[in-house]
């Protein structure tokens, strides 16, 4: 199987660009943020502090997180429920950041992911993709840009769907998420030694499959 890993911030435009790729190329895309959006998700909605590293991991017994593939569409199941829409709250980002540094949180997830990419050709983003879940990936990227960029799209991606948030406090949430990211022990956000690295901040997104895809031969 072919493996492309994609790590990088939030809001870098990680997951548009690996849709795109993985629809060129005929593989799957495995949008890895879901799985801890979804734990985050299922935090809040039985009141728990989702910083609560005891509580939340009490919690997991009772969590079947699933990914299912619709038309080729990534779709997240929690318990049984399609989720995929709710996790995209913004309250859910900083759930899925502060239950994304519970080391039994990503014990929890790393079969499942690991078990996708082992059998299929998959392009999977997250945080720690080319570092922790696929070290051997055959290509690994991370993909960057400016806090103020990243929040500038978040701003225009919401507001498409209608969702309306204040920009200097969506700014504010990428600064902290970053920092959480990559401050936290366990699978930290950082770039894997042999991946490629690609800011995005002055480049279009079709710019960004090409730099992608002219590195890939399948
Ligand atoms: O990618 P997305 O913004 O949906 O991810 C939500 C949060 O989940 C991130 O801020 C990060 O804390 C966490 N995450 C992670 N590892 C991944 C994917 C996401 O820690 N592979």
């Amino acid at each position: 199987m072919i493996n492309i890993a994609i790590d990088g911030p939030a809001g870098a435009g990680k997951s548009s660009v690996a849709k795109a790729v993985a629809a060129k190329l005929g593989f799957i895309y495995v949008d890895t943020g879901a799985l801890y959006r979804s734990i985050g998700v299922s935090a809040l909605r039985n009141n728990i502090q989702t910083d609560d590293a005891q509580a939340v991991e009490a919690l997991l017994p009772e969590i079947k997180v699933e990914l299912r593939f619709i038309d080729g569409t990534q779709r997240v199941f929690l318990n049984g429920e399609d989720v995929s829409e709710v996790i995209r709250m913004p309250e859910a980002s900083m759930a899925a950041s502060n239950v994304s540094a519970i080391p039994a949180v990503r014990a929890f997830l790393l079969d499942l992911q690991r078990d996708m990419a082992k059998n299929n050709n998959v392009i999977m983003d997250g945080r720690d993709i080319g570092t922790v879940i696929l070290p051997d990936a055959q290509y690994k990227f991370f993909l960057t840009a400016s806090a103020e960029v990243r929040a500038d799209r978040r701003f225009k991606e919401l507001a498409a769907k209608g969702i309306a948030v204040d920009y200097k406090a969506l700014l504010d949430e990428i600064i902290q998420r970053d920092y959480n990211d990559s401050h936290r022990e366990t699978a930290p956000l950082k770039q894997a030694d042999d991946a490629i690295l690609i800011d995005s901040s002055d480049m279009n997104i079709e710019e960004v499959i090409n730099a992608i895809i002219s590195n890939i031969k399948v």
